[in-house]
């Protein structure tokens, strides 16, 4: 397959979207408290908005499906995918519904508090995913997490499964209440090092606990393990060896979303290539490049950051 025939093959990412209001204080507010701001930013994010802008920006052709509120920061939030070139005909504008919205104040020590609204993303439900059928069926990779209720997350699974899409799951956040145990239908799991002992209770702090955890959640159905490693790179494991594949060094400054970009670029280059391991290679750089800048959808890099990233490894 040609690149410019994969281009027109579409990656379906059914996730979150959020808008971020960032306050940054002198200190954190004790309860009671009223404190003054010094700075203040409005940032688009959402697991799922994050991995659509990645992928789109790594060269692929995505539709985003997915909810928001009938208010401003909705129409900002769509706006701002569809100036990525998101297709975004299939989220849906809830009515009298708060867009997601996540409050944060950080302090100049770094600290922080975060309250998550999960607003219109935690009515995007089994329903939608019915009303989304054709373009799921259609999909040459459905990429997927868990900030949208879990139960239409894996509806969306078994229809692009059963359909022959290839599935890609990062867990993140795991859900307190746990998560299916039945991971069949999944192609690739992409969990970092704490999503991946949450899941499985495995000890993730040595060589042979991410192992461990790598084979029993290959064992309980997902064909292919990526364990995430931050600055140490990602752990492959597809049932017959593991590969670490090295992370590629950065002057790090912001790690935020740097696995939203790699589980997005990865499945851009997987659907080129076919290659499992090219592919977390081209994401490892997307994840790199990402934790190099600050913020999260403005630090996804480009196709060409990227390749520029990867020569200058090589
Ligand atoms: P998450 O954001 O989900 O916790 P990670 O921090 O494991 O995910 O990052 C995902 C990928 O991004 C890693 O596997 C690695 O390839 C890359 N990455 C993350 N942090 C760094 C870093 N400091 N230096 C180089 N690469 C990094």
């Amino acid at each position: 397959m040609t690149s410019r025939q994969s281009a027109d093959r579409q990656i379906v990412v059914l996730g979150s979207i959020n808008m971020d209001l960032v306050a940054r204080c002198c200190t954190l507010p004790v309860a009671g408290q009223t404190l003054s701001a010094t700075d203040f930013f409005e940032v688009p994010g959402g697991k799922g908005a994050n991995q659509a802008v990645a992928a789109q920006r790594a060269g692929g052709n995505v539709t985003m499906i997915g909810g928001v509120g009938d208010d401003g920061f909705g129409s900002r939030l769509l706006h701002g995918l569809r100036h990525e070139r998101i297709h975004c005909d299939h989220i849906n504008v809830a009515g009298r519904t708060p867009s997601g919205l996540a409050m944060i104040v950080v302090s100049d020590s770094g600290e922080n508090q975060i309250v998550v609204v999960p607003g219109a993303n935690a009515q995007v439900g089994p329903e939608d995913v019915e009303r989304c059928a054709e373009v799921i069926r259609a999909a040459a990779i459905l990429l997927v997490q868990l900030e949208i209720p879990p139960a239409t997350v894996f509806h969306a699974v078994d229809m692009a499964h059963s359909a022959g899409a290839r599935v890609i799951l990062d867990p993140a956040p795991v859900p307190e209440s746990g998560m299916r145990q039945d991971l069949r239908g999944i192609d690739l799991i992409c969990p970092n090092e704490t999503e991946a002992a949450a899941l499985t209770g495995c000890p993730v702090d040595s060589q042979s606990g991410l192992e461990q955890a790598a084979r029993q959640l290959h064992d309980r159905g997902a064909k292919n393990v990526a364990i995430t490693l931050g600055a140490s790179g990602t752990l492959l494991w597809d049932g017959e060896s593991f590969v670490t594949m090295d992370a590629i060094p950065v002057d790090a400054v912001d790690s935020t979303a740097a696995g939203d970009a790699f589980a997005g670029a990865t499945a851009v280059h997987w659907l080129e290539s076919d290659s499992l391991m090219e592919a977390v290679r081209f994401g490892n750089a997307a994840g790199a490049l990402a934790a190099s800048k600050q913020g999260a959808q403005p630090a996804m890099g480009t196709r060409a950051d990227i390749e520029q990233l990867l020569q200058r490894q090589a």
